[in-house]
């Protein structure tokens, strides 16, 4: 039997990287597919397969692939330096951008989802002279020791037990934990719409719960919306009536690159000003480089409230289409959860099928979408996964 391209390029990555793998959350058994192209919502492997993007690199491309004013924007950062021991005035219009958007004051960028986490809980221990966090089971907050569970190896136990697991849109257990634990908390990390624990939003009630009981204990509160920030002008917390001290972002203020950010009041924010009094020391080398800011920026900028309003009506589109052919689904506006019980099996009979989902069934549209595409995709759906 001939070798297809993949194959080929999988033996060659097995000789190279562990498993052939540098990425665990796009791993999928035998070996996954490798991507050659992306242009707007179509993505063409290296056996020359089309398929519908819905996975958009795990939420992160509101545009899809090669949005023009993204690549010229990208580009002109890159040709007039990507990198500098200095900082960017791209900086400074990405911050503003989000302050406006959001309405929270201060920020700070990085470059990845997992060190906006892991700089937020440093500050909320910094401000707080605390070590404890609370997190909710089945919520992922990316891989720094602190917001993974005991059981992930490498893990000492030391620092695991800096973290009270609870489980998800639970009053009671969270009472229990602040009554006992509220007081050495330094804070509460909160997904409004946890993918992993299946894209379901957690109620209003539990959300202003945790706001008042953080509040009343001295604790902060972080709000983590790397993947829900898309779902609104300034993420999914414009639908809940909660102030959070702290807010990771990620993904898609990156338009496409490499990029973290955490937000918050000028209070605790200040727990990484260098100028006096400064508590908290963070650096990163390629932290807020003008080509991820410019990207962002533009992709931000073309992501307008119109832009906000149509991708969710597409996503709920496809999610109300999904549910009445009988499949499971959850999420809300672009963001839709497909329910399936055998993962491997599902996401290779859609991808074969010509649609791309993440390895657990999420699904993220793009502006690149049309009317049609997502008509297209909900077919190709139902055609593939089991009804329930
Ligand atoms: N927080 C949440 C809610 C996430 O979904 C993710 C990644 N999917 C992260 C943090 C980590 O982000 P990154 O992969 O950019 O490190």
């Amino acid at each position: 039997m001939s070798q297809s391209a993949d194959d080929l390029l999988f033996a060659r990555a097995t000789a190279a990287m562990p498993g052939g793998n540098t990425r665990s959350t796009v791993f999928v058994p035998p070996h996954p597919p490798y991507a050659v192209t992306g242009r707007g919502c179509v993505v063409t492997d290296a056996n020359g397969h089309e398929v519908y993007d819905c996975n958009n690199n795990y939420t992160s491309l509101l545009h899809g692939h090669a949005h023009p004013e993204i690549v010229r924007a990208a580009r002109e950062a890159v040709g007039q330096g990507s990198a500098f021991g200095l900082p960017t005035e791209s900086e400074i219009d990405l911050a503003e951008l989000l302050r406006e958007r959001t309405g929270i004051p201060r920020w700070r960028f990085c470059n990845s989802g997992t060190e906006a986490v892991m700089m937020a809980v440093r500050a909320a221990r910094a401000a707080t002279g605390r070590g404890r966090v609370i997190r909710f089971h089945g919520s992922y907050h990316g891989t720094y020791d602190g917001v993974v569970g005991a059981d992930a190896a490498g893990v000492p136990q030391a620092v695991a037990e800096q973290s009270i697991l609870l489980p998800q849109d639970d009053p009671v257990a969270f009472e229990h934990a602040m009554a006992t634990h509220g007081h050495e908390t330094a804070a509460v990390l909160l997904d409004l719409m946890p993918n992993r624990a299946g894209l379901r939003p957690v109620s209003r009630a539990m959300a202003e719960l945790v706001r008042k009981r953080t509040a009343e204990h001295g604790a902060l509160l972080i709000i983590d919306e790397v993947i829900t920030f898309r779902l609104g002008n300034s993420g999914l917390r414009e639908r809940y009536d909660v102030e959070p001290d702290l807010t990771t972002v990620g993904k898609v203020i990156g338009g496409g690159f490499p990029v973290g950010a955490v937000g918050g009041t000028a209070e605790v924010m200040d727990s990484f000003n260098p100028l006096g009094g400064a508590t908290v020391s963070w650096g990163g080398t390629f932290s807020a480089n003008p080509v991820s800011m410019r990207a962002g920026l533009t992709a931000l900028r073309l992501f307008d409230a119109g832009a906000v309003k149509r991708l969710n009506a597409l996503g709920d589109q496809l999610r109300d289409e999904l549910a009445t052919a009988g499949l499971a689904v959850n999420g809300t506006g672009s963001l839709v959860r497909l329910l399936v019980d055998d993962y491997p099996r599902a996401w290779w009979d859609l991808y074969r099928a010509g649609v791309l989902v993440g390895t657990n069934g999420l699904i993220a549209l793009s502006t690149a979408m049309t009317d049609d595409d997502v008509i297209e995709i909900g077919r190709v759906v139902r055609s593939v996964a089991p009804a329930r």
